[in-house]
């Protein structure tokens, strides 16, 4: 007898070997597998997945370290350095040319080390967004990792789905699927079940799901025939998308700047040279020191370093908060967003859904009871029904939970919901009122069902009696069913619709924030197998509404209030009706003065009309997915820049056209996740503020450590040309600069990257994305502490230097001095306008007083360790220099809160500009 094993066997030989699955009937390709209609055992799954590995694409082969190592030296700044190193080498300064080669290596190895670190920050965001497939085991729909699937697993497909693996389709209903991956074919093509010729190329393979395509429209179920590699997109050689390449547009800027910065200074680091030796006699070599001395201190060595950190640093901050980045560039553009655009349910609200009300042909009811617990009571007007009235509504309750496809179920920690929560509340209230769905999923076996779409926003399913004659249950909006009806069912009497005592009905249930269902029937005659959209336009009897809670999210009340505190207008964009809408929106705080638009309302008007009206309105109501592009568009018209939430498939235009696009990682469809800049790993607006939040602090701390490194540089550079100019020797040598530009600064800088968010930072405006990085008051800032900088080294040198001091004594001073006056303006760059001086601000960040300490112990090494002075040339210091060096640099300090203050109370005077 054939064991389980030869069959699990003959199955892998089939599945690796091209198998036309697509040629043979389904039902045969599931035996063929092993599996049947209801889907693997869970039992039999681990025994497969270590038979054929996880479903996984192999990864793109890692840029070897040998050549990430050699791109570290591909940069103008290293091929100077090694010029330099070169050039004194031949002139016979060993030690000099060892340290600037010794500091090329440096700079590579922190450069790979930094580069590897930034990687696998964002190979970690993208494990956390690996996807999901809908499978049924045992019977039982579950939602697992796309990884874990195995041949012969049952797949469910729905709108938005990526397909997790090569399926072999065993019932289509209107799928569609967009196979570009494979095909290049860009145009979404029609599946169904029924098998293709043997010999029909992959694109004719109608029968076939294949791995990687994006299901488009329908819904669908295949058995899995193929997973990982043997996939047919894992056999064209398709691997994973790499982790996107650290930049932004900001770097990216920042780089250009960078390039133009080098070879500008390496032009007057040749006129220097020109000037030093033609005009001032000075000895070529010498000369050429200088003129290296002068380019490695004008050049930023460590800013590029740096901003990738700050950059790595704050999407790591913004995953902590549940805002996962995909697109690196999101990261700036959150900092200057002017407008929110966010769906309602499951967003702003709870999605933890309760029926509260029923409104029958007749009568109110109101239900209460404790979130999806199937015990609560149901009264009217306080007291309860009478048997007759119960009866009705177990028919209301049944009916609708009949057209769910969600279910309950009892966990340690209470009763959830596996699906919709709307259908869960529903199945709740059938609880609640005495059905037992087992029994009658089993006395009306559902044959046919139209999905929900937010489109035309009704599910319909159709059943067999026991009576033999076919049943449809509809539930959807009520603007649509009563559109749909002509009937109402009352007690035991089917009446002509009252559409006066409905739309009162409905009014005053959206009124109080609830959500509406409503729930209608239809008999249809016994030998109907399937359901048309024809079925529904006549006949259909409504039994009654539902009206549900939604509470918002407490979070996403003071969410709401920190973005409008930063100037950023929240707008509500929900497929529910405009009073529910209104309702929830004014508990949340969003403007309701100038009223809701719904979608009816956007159609009308034109797009002039319509970029005026969407920027006054926060509130949009019973729209289509369509709408959010139009708004989208209509808002960055009017000059905002617009950050836009969805999740389905359809979200996915509005999604990439919007600034910031921002997927539900819980709700959300692949296509959506796909399209978004951004995931809300909790689905919770909350995440946004907290992102706009982390993305204001991001471009701070890059814009703080600007700020803070360029003086360094721009004093050097001062210090040097004037040195040559006066005729003197360098108050500091080449490799001295060095040192501070890749020890100090580097270590001082990085303390700056993780700057905690500053107080009033969601109290500010949005910042304008075209503003230019170094506004012209930083750019005032920069200048001003070069000169103080340039005054106190020139300062200690002459001093010094009269007071006839051994160079390297009088060098060893300056250099010092300079990475005190660092270490000060450390301290001052920590927040660039508000005041330092006070507790906060001298002892914030404990990051930026280890960094001062550590930088001082280095300051010990390379002014008292043998190895260093040999190096860098240095001389032991006397107690007392230290004091004269101190004295020198803490001015610093204080005149930078100084010019802190004169500034602020400037801009108090001119609010408007603040
Ligand atoms: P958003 O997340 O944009 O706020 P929404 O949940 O408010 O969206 P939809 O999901 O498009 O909007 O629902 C719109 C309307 O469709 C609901 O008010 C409800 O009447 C109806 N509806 C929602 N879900 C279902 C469902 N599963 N079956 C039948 N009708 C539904």
């Amino acid at each position: 007898m054939a064991t389980v094993h030869d069959h699990v066997r003959t199955a892998e030989h089939h599945s690796q070997a091209g198998e036309p699955w697509h040629a043979r009937p389904a039902a045969e390709v599931l035996e063929a597998l092993e599996s049947g209609p209801s889907g693997l055992p869970e039992a039999a799954t681990a025994e497969r997945r270590a038979r054929w590995g996880e479903n996984r694409l192999p990864e793109p082969p890692r840029a070897g370290a040998l050549l990430r190592l050699a791109r570290q030296f591909h940069n103008v700044l290293i091929y100077v350095l090694i010029a330099s190193g070169i050039i004194t080498l031949l002139m016979g300064h060993l030690v000099d040319s060892g340290v600037i080669l010794g500091v090329v290596v440096i700079n590579a190895a922190i450069g790979f080390v930094q580069e590897g670190k930034a990687e696998s920050a964002l190979d970690g965001l993208r494990r956390m967004l690996s996807p999901a497939a809908t499978v049924l085991r045992d019977g039982r729909r579950r939602s697992i990792a796309a990884e874990a699937l195995v041949p012969g697993d049952v797949v469910i497909l729905e709108p938005g789905d990526r397909v997790p693996a090569d399926l072999r389709l065993l019932l289509a209903r209107g799928l569609e699927v967009q196979e570009a991956v494979l095909t290049g074919e860009s145009v979404p093509v029609p599946k169904a079940a029924t098998p293709v010729p043997a010999d029909a190329v992959l694109a004719e393979r109608g029968s076939m799901a294949f791995s990687g395509t994006l299901v488009t429209r329908g819904h669908a179920r295949g058995v899995v025939v193929a997973t990982g590699g043997a996939t047919e997109i894992g056999r064209i050689g398709h691997l994973i998308a790499s982790a996107p390449r650290m930049t932004t547009p900001l770097l990216r800027r920042l780089a250009s700047f960078g390039r133009t910065l080098t070879v500008a200074i390496l032009v007057l680091a040749g006129l220097t040279f020109a000037f030093g030796t033609l005009v001032r006699d000075f000895a070529a070599d010498a000369m050429f020191l200088a003129a290296v001395g002068l380019a490695v201190a004008a050049i930023p060595e460590g800013l590029p370093a740096i901003m990738t950190i700050g950059l790595a640093v704050g999407v790591q901050r913004m995953a902590r908060r549940r805002a996962i980045i995909r697109r690196l560039p999101a990261v700036e553009t959150l900092g200057s967003v002017t407008v929110i655009c966010s769906d309602k349910t499951g967003t702003l609200t709870r999605n933890e859904m309760m029926v509260e009300g029923i409104a029958t042909a007749s009568a109110l009811y109101e239900v209460s009871g404790a979130g999806y617990a199937p015990d609560g009571t149901i009264t009217r007007g306080g007291a309860a029904p009478a048997e007759a009235e119960r009866a009705g509504l177990a028919d209301l309750a049944r009916a609708g939970a009949l057209c769910c496809d969600a279910a309950l179920r009892e966990g340690a920690d209470g009763w959830s919901v596996e699906g919709d929560p709307m259908e869960g509340a529903i199945l709740a209230l059938a609880a609640r009122l005495g059905v037992d769905m087992a029994q009658a999923q089993a006395a009306m076996p559902r044959l046919d069902v139209i999905p929900f779409d937010a489109e035309h926003r009704f599910m319909a399913t159709l059943h067999r009696r026991p009576d033999g004659l076919g049943q449809v249950l509809v539930k959807g909006a009520p603007e649509r069913l009563l559109e749909l009806c002509d009937r109402q069912r009352d007690g035991l009497a089917e009446l002509p619709l009252d559409l006066a005592w409905w739309h009162a009905r409905q009014a005053a249930m959206a009124g109080t924030g609830q959500r509406l269902l409503a729930v209608a029937v239809r008999r249809l005659p016994p030998d109907r197998r399937q359901l048309a959209m024809e079925d529904l336009e006549e006949g259909l009897t409504l039994l009654g509404l539902l009206g549900l809670s939604d509470p918002p999210r407490e979070e996403a009340m003071a969410a709401v209030q920190r973005c409008q505190d930063a100037g950023i207008r929240v707008k509500m964009i929900t497929g529910d009706h405009p009073a529910t809408a209104l309702a929830i929106a004014g508990r949340l705080g969003l403007a309701t003065g100038p009223g809701a638009l719904t979608g009816r309302d956007l159609d009308l008007l034109d797009e002039a009309a319509l970029a005026r009206r969407a920027g006054e309105v926060d509130v949009f109501a019973r729209t289509s997915p369509e709408h959010k592009l139009r708004l989208v568009h209509a808002l960055q018209r009017a000059g905002q820049i617009v950050a836009m939430t969805g999740d389905g498939v359809n979200d996915a235009p509005a999604l990439k056209s919007a600034d910031v696009g921002i997927a539900m990682g819980r709700k959300g469809t692949e296509a959506a996740k796909e399209a978004a800049e951004m995931v809300l790993a909790d689905d919770d607006f909350a995440s946004i503020a907290a992102a706009v939040e982390e993305g204001r602090t991001v471009y701070n701390n890059l814009r703080k450590a600007i700020v803070f490194i360029l003086p360094t540089n721009g004093g050097e550079a001062l210090t040097i040309i004037g040195a040559i100019l006066a005729g003197l020797p360098l108050p500091i040598t080449a490799v001295q600069i060095l040192w501070i530009n890749m020890v100090t600064t580097v270590t001082l800088a990085l303390a700056l990257a993780f700057e905690p968010a500053e107080r009033g930072i969601m109290r500010q405006r949005p910042r304008r994305p075209d503003a230019p990085l170094l506004s012209r008051f930083l750019g005032w800032r920069v200048v001003f502490v070069s000169l103080i900088m340039v005054a106190a080294v020139f300062g200690v040198f002459f001093g010094y230097e009269r007071a006839g001091a051994d160079m390297a004594v009088v060098r060893t001073a300056s250099v010092n001095t300079l990475v005190l006056l660092e270490a000060v303006y450390l301290l001052n760059c920590r927040h660039l306008v508000q005041p330092v001086l006070t507790r906060e601000g001298l002892l914030g960040n404990p990051l930026a007083l280890g960094a001062i300490a550590t930088v001082l112990l280095l300051q010990l090494l390379f002014t008292y360790a043998p190895p260093m002075q040999l190096m860098f040339g240095t001389a032991p210091l006397a107690a007392a220099d230290w004091l004269v060096i101190l004295l020198a640099a803490l001015p610093l300090l204080f005149l930078v809160e100084i010019e802190k203050r004169v500034l602020r109370g400037r801009t108090a005077a001119a609010p408007a500009k603040a």
